[in-house]
C-alpha cells in the first residue's frame, strides 16, 4: 500500500472537468475532459485498501478494484491494465457507461465521498490504449468447434472475446448494419465516443472473432437452422421491447419511443443518411421517463436545436445528499444532476401523462398530465390537476419489457420465465440443448456491467459444453 493515510490528505472527491455547455452542444464529444495525471493518482490514493473491499463485491465483474487503485496511484500503469483486464473485458465500456454499484458500496463512503473508481477506472484504459498496451490475445491453438453468438451488444461481445481467445471459431451476427448494440446505437457519443467501440472491435477481429453484421436470425436464418449449423449458439438479443404508454393520442405522429429516436440520431452522426429522420430541431420535445435513455434523449434534444426540452418523471425528485438518518453512501453518480440536464431543459417529477393531444394535421401538439398519488401502493394521477404542456415531439423512454419473443418460440421452442426472459437454468442453459442466453434476453433490462458478466459467465457454460471442462471465470450466476 503506497500511501495508507492518503484518504486522509485528500479528502475532496474530484472529477475531472466537463467540458463547458455551450461549448459541448455545438459537438457530440464527450462531455468530461481528461483528469490531470497528478490529480488523478491522488484520487487514486484515497482508496484505503480495505481488508474487506465492498467496491469489490458490490461489482458484478468481481473487478479487483483496490488493486488497481493502489496502482495507479503508484504510476503503474501497464500493471493496472492487466488486473483491470482480468476481470473486464471494456473497462472502456464500463469506465463511461456503468453507474458504479462499485462507488455506492466504497467503505471510504461512510464518512467521505467515496473513492472515484469509475475515473480510475476509464483512465487506465485510456492510458493503455495510447500507450499500445492492449494487444490482440489470439488463441494458442484451435479446439474446432462453432459458436454463434446471436447479438453484439456488451454480453455478446464478451462472450464472443472469451470463447475466441478459449479456441473456438466464433461468428457474431447482429440484425443492424453495425456491430455493437445498444453500445452502437443507444448510447449518444457525447456519453461514449464510438472510436472506443472501433478500437476494441479491431481487437476482437485480430484475435480472430468473426462479424456479421445485416443478419437477422430468425428471418434471414432460421435459429433452428443456425443451431444445426453451430456446435453452441449464444442467444445475446437483449430486452429491446420497450414499454408503451398507451393512452388515448398514441397513434399522433410525433410520439416516438426513444430508442427509434436515439438510433436515428446516432446514425446520422455517423454520417448516415437517415430518411425522414426524427428530430428534435426547433421542436417543442417532452421526454417521458427519468432514467438514463431519458437523459439521453435530453442531451440529444439540445445538440438537435430542439426549441425547448421538458422531462417528466413519475417519480419523486430524488435526494441530492445524504440525511442524517442515512449515513450510508448514496449512488454517487445516479444522483447526481447528468450531464444532460445541466444543459438545460425543464424536469418535472410526480407527473402522469393521461393523453397526447393532437392538432388539425393528427400531430401531436400538447400532453395532458397530471399530479400523482399513491393509492393502493400504485402511483395514479390526482384528479383535479390536469394541465396541458405544449408539445410537437413526444419521446417514450419508460424502460424496457423483455427480449422479442415470436422467432425464439417459433423456431426454437425455448420457454420464457414468468418475467417473459427467456428461461435458463444455473449454466445459462436453455431447454434446447446447445442453446444459451445471456445479458438483457435472460435477465431483463439491466445494467451494462451485468451485461458483461453475463457474456464473461456464458462463455465458461460455453466451453464446459464443448469440451466437458472450463478454466474461463464465471463472475455471476444466472438470477
Ligand atoms: Fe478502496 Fe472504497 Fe474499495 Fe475500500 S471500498 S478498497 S476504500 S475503493
Amino acid at each position: 500500500m503506497a500511501d495508507p493515510k492518503g484518504f486522509l490528505k485528500t479528502r475532496e472527491r474530484e472529477l475531472p472537468p466537463r467540458r463547458p455547455v455551450a461549448l459541448r452542444l455545438m459537438d457530440w464529444r464527450e462531455v468530461y475532459e481528461q483528469q490531470d495525471s497528478g490529480e488523478l493518482r491522488r484520487q487514486a490514493g484515497r482508496c484505503m485498501q480495505c481488508g474487506i473491499p465492498f467496491c469489490h463485491q458490490g461489482c458484478p465483474l468481481g473487478n479487483l478494484i483496490p488493486e488497481w487503485n493502489d496502482l495507479m496511484h503508484r504510476g503503474e500503469g501497464r500493471q493496472a491494465i492487466e488486473r483491470l483486464h482480468a476481470t473486464n473485458n471494456f473497462p472502456e465500456f464500463t469506465g463511461t457507461l456503468c453507474p458504479a454499484p462499485c462507488e455506492a458500496s466504497c467503505v471510504l463512503g461512510i464518512n467521505q465521498p467515496a473513492v472515484t473508481i469509475k475515473q480510475v477506472e476509464i483512465s487506465i484504459i485510456d492510458k493503455a490504449f495510447e500507450n499500445g498496451w492492449v494487444q490482440p490475445q489470439p488463441p494458442q491453438r484451435l479446439t474446432g468447434k462453432t459458436v454463434a453468438v446471436v447479438g453484439s451488444g456488451p454480453a455478446g461481445l464478451a462472450a464472443a472475446q472469451q470463447l475466441t481467445r478459449a479456441g473456438h471459431t466464433v461468428a457474431v451476427f447482429e440484425r443492424d448494419d453495425r456491430i455493437g448494440g445498444l453500445v452502437r446505437y443507444g448510447i449518444p457519443e457525447f456519453k461514449m465516443e464510438k472510436s472506443r467501440l472501433e478500437q476494441r472491435l479491431n481487437q476482437m477481429i485480430a484475435e480472430g472473432t468473426r462479424f456479421r453484421a445485416g443478419v437477422e436470425i430468425g428471418r434471414d436464418i432460421a435459429w433452428d437452422e443456425l443451431r444445426r449449423r453451430y456446435d453452441a449458439v449464444v442467444v445475446a438479443t437483449g430486452a429491446p421491447v420497450p414499454r408503451d404508454l398507451p393512452i388515448p393520442g398514441r397513434d399522433l405522429d410525433g410520439v416516438h419511443f426513444a430508442m427509434e429516436y436515439l438510433t436515428q440520431a446516432n446514425k446520422a452522426v455517423a454520417g448516415d443518411d437517415v430518411a425522414a429522420q426524427i428530430t428534435a430541431e426547433d421542436r417543442h420535445v417532452v421526454v417521458i421517463g427519468g432514467g438514463d435513455t431519458g437523459a439521453d434523449c435530453i442531451g440529444t434534444a439540445h445538440r438537435q436545436g430542439a426549441a425547448a426540452v421538458t422531462n417528466l418523471a413519475i417519480g419523486r425528485q430524488p435526494p441530492m445528499s445524504r440525511s442524517d438518518s442515512q449515513p450510508w453512501p448514496m449512488v454517487p453518480t445516479v444522483f447526481e444532476v447528468s450531464s444532460a440536464h445541466e444543459e438545460g431543459g425543464r424536469r418535472e417529477f410526480l407527473a402522469s401523462t393521461v393523453e397526447f393531444v393532437g392538432d388539425d394535421t393528427g400531430r401531436v401538439s400538447a400532453l395532458r398530465v397530471a399530479e400523482t398519488e399513491f393509492v393502493d401502493g400504485r402511483r395514479v394521477p390526482r384528479s383535479g390537476t390536469e394541465r396541458l404542456i405544449p408539445a410537437d415531439l413526444v419521446l417514450i423512454a419508460m424502460g424496457f419489457t423483455g427480449p422479442e419473443q415470436e422467432s425464439l418460440d417459433a423456431q426454437l421452442g425455448v420457454p420464457f420465465d414468468e418475467r417473459g426472459n427467456v428461461a435458463r437454468d444455473g449454466a445459462f442453459s436453455t431447454s434446447t440443448p446447445g442453446v444459451f442466453v445471456a445479458g438483457d434476453a435472460g435477465r431483463g433490462q439491466s445494467l451494462i456491467v451485468w451485461a458483461i458478466a453475463e457474456g464473461r459467465s456464458v462463455a465458461a457454460s460455453v466451453d464446459e459444453y464443448l469440451q466437458g471442462t472450463t478454466e474461463l471465470p464465471a463472475p455471476v450466476r444466472p438470477t
